[in-house]
């Protein structure tokens, strides 16, 4: 029996001892954090500190998002039995997402996390080993270049908007979509700084890389373009003097991509692509007897996609917002849930105490707070792409995640007839006004009464058209000669003369937007599309708790990961303050503790001032009577 148990402990001891082995030669380090612990880790925060930690950002970081990351599509670049074991990955990942989140440099985020106990206890790290808390910057920097070239973090994005939706159970029956333009880390241009930085990193990397061909290079290209001064000189040129300088320098460039565009290395240079790109988008080559010349485009031919500054060969131009990027944003909102709240707040107020404006108050903000208005979609574009073509990703993307609203706010540019279209075949209604207005004094197709089939019912004079017709998408309806030729609309009036009648002829999507115009006008259009406006406040928080206006990267992959990580901590952001809502006391609850506490001063204050005057009654008399007796005595 002895024996038997002895052999036993032995194979038990040689498992442990084969598994601990197994682990040490496991290089991909995750760390199972959907299992609690046996000894609370965080015991030693005292319960204050520990419901305040438990109520911020870290308590739901912790508790929902750090379990969900992918760290499935990060292990494959790491190698299982080879190299050094990797940083704990669920906690890497989660430290870039924070890092984007909070708007920090990689020097700040490391410091974090080596010595910020919220970072600590977000990540679930509950050692204080330099091994546990410390990352080095490299290890940082290929963390993110692998998330970066993956586009990983739009899987984070996806990830943890749908483990918030399910875990709030969020309502996406009503979105709105909008854009916000961003800027990469790079100075405004304008065209002669263009020219003049782009032959500058030009001839530094021809002189890096090669030397020989450098030193062929005529002595006025350097001392015009390389010398200290050189950048200077081309941002103080005077305006009188501005073409003359953009002729000079777009020459310069024309020859020097001349002289080297038979070297098969240097035309692979990226900075000589970069010349040859800004040479197609600015000028116009002609060939001449003399040879080829080269002379300046107007600067309203130039297309908005054109090169904006060589350090961001990414980024464009809009007309509205300037040079960078933009970033579509879709979300949820609610509209009559807030109502249903705002009525059972003022329900519950009543209820607590008329004069008590402190508890009425809390119960309002609280109540409010419970409904998470969740961003669904992100989507990084430059900033020359039109609005119109972002609608049906959105859709699309909402719909892939089981994420479809079933009306979605937008302005006038995402709402072409056919993005409407499409968008209605998905099951989406999309609200937004039509582009253009109507002329005033005139007739137009919306003042015409409609069946639900596009067919002319009556005109705005109140006349039944005689005949109606209709051929593929294409609408004739003829009215009576004696009505419109009588009529003192008929020179405002969309309709013509013909030999028998007047005719009026539209097509199918001419009398849906002419209906959309109609429906414009509407009170329920109104009541509806004022919601659109609350994205602008999302746009704003967006930017000041983010900072994603202005970013520190350049370059469109860096400027996708920012942009879309920054707005899952929007998420995580809005997240806590709803939950924080949820898990605190209610206000009815806070306000019969603050009765109950009130009350229990009140008994102790009356029991001890009666137990005082009487212990004073016992004192006085038996002093009294010792005196007396004492005096008698
Ligand atoms: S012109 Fe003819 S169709 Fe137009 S409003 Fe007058 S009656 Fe009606």
């Amino acid at each position: 029996m002895s024996f038997i148990s002895c052999n036993t402990f032995c194979n038990v001891v040689d498992f442990i001892c084969n598994i601990n082995t197994l682990r040490e030669k496991r290089m991909i380090h995750t760390k199972d954090h959907k299992t609690g612990y046996l000894f609370d880790p965080w015991d030693h925060l005292g319960p204050k500190r520990r419901k305040l930690m438990e109520q911020s950002w870290a308590g739901l970081f912790r508790e929902y998002i750090l379990q969900e990351l992918p760290v499935n599509k990060i292990a494959p670049y790491f190698t299982e039995g080879f190299g050094r074991p990797t940083k704990e990955l669920y906690m890497a990942l989660g430290v870039i997402i924070l890092q984007q989140a909070h708007d920090i440099t990689d020097d700040e985020t490391l410091c974090q996390l080596a010595f910020n106990e919220q970072w600590h206890y977000a990540l679930d790290i509950t050692s204080v080993s330099d091994d546990a808390t410390y990352m080095s910057l490299k290890t940082l920097w290929n963390m993110r270049k692998i998330v970066t070239d993956n586009e990983l973090d739009s899987i984070i994005f996806n990830q943890t908007t749908d483990t918030l939706a399910r875990v709030f159970n969020v309502d996406i029956s009503k979105q709105r979509l909008d854009s916000v333009h961003i800027r990469s880390n790079m100075r405004s241009l304008g065209r002669i700084r263009i020219f003049a930085v782009t032959i500058r990193k030009f001839l530094v990397n021809l002189k890096r890389h090669h030397k020989g061909f450098f030193k062929t290079i005529d002595e006025r290209f350097i001392d015009r373009y390389l010398k200290k001064d050189a950048s200077s000189c081309f941002s103080m040129v005077k305006p009188s003097e501005s073409a003359k300088t953009l002729e000079s320098v777009s020459s310069d460039l024309f020859e020097l991509v001349q002289i080297f565009k038979d070297n098969a290395g240097i035309v692979s240079m990226n900075s000589y692509k970069l010349m040859e790109r800004v040479l197609k988008e600015q000028c116009i080559i002609t060939d001449t007897d003399n040879g080829k010349v080269v002379t300046l485009k107007k600067a309203k031919d130039i297309s908005s996609d054109s090169l904006q500054n060589p350090s961001d060969p990414d980024a464009t131009y809009s007309s509205h917002k300037g040079q960078g990027y933009q970033v579509q944003i879709m979300e949820t909102y609610t509209e009559k849930k807030k109502k249903k709240m705002n009525e059972e707040s003022e329900n519950e107020s009543e209820s607590v105490q008329e004069n008590d404006s402190d508890a009425v108050q809390t119960c309002l903000r609280a109540t409010h707070r419970q409904a998470l208005n969740l961003i669904t979609h992100v989507d990084v574009q430059t900033a020359c792409e039109s609005d119109a073509n972002a609608l049906l990703p959105a859709i699309e993307s909402a719909d892939e995640r089981n994420l479809l609203p079933e009306e979605l706010l937008a302005d006038s540019l995402y709402g072409s007839d056919e993005n409407c279209e499409t968008a209605k075949e998905l099951g989406t209604e999309v609200i937004a006004p039509t582009m253009g207005s109507q002329k005033e004094d005139t007739i137009s197709l919306s003042d015409f009464t409609f069946s639900e089939k596009g067919k002319v019912i009556s005109c705005p004079e109140g006349h039944a058209p005689v005949t109606t017709k209709h051929k593929k998408n294409r609408h004739i309806a003829a009215f009576k000669i004696d009505h419109c030729g009588n009529c003192p609309k008929r020179g405002n009036c969309p309709v013509k003369a013909g030999k028998k009648h007047y005719y009026l002829r539209y097509k199918d999507k001419v009398w849906r937007i002419a209906m959309r115009r109609a429906y414009e006008k509407t009170d329920e259009f109104k009541d509806k599309y004022r919601w659109r406006a609350g994205i602008e406040a999302t746009m704003s928080e967006y930017d000041r708790k983010t900072g994603v206006k202005n970013l520190r990267v350049r370059g469109m992959e860096a400027v996708r990961f920012c942009a879309t990580l920054k707005a899952v901590g929007i998420n995580i952001f809005r997240a806590t303050v709803v939950r924080r809502a949820k898990i605190s006391p209610k206000p009815i609850q806070e306000w019969a503790y603050r009765c109950a506490s009130r009350l229990y001063f009140y008994v102790k204050e009356q029991l001890c001032r009666h137990l005082y005057t009487l212990g004073k009654i016992f004192y006085e008399s038996t002093f009294s009577a010792r005196f007396s007796r004492r005096s008698v005595g």
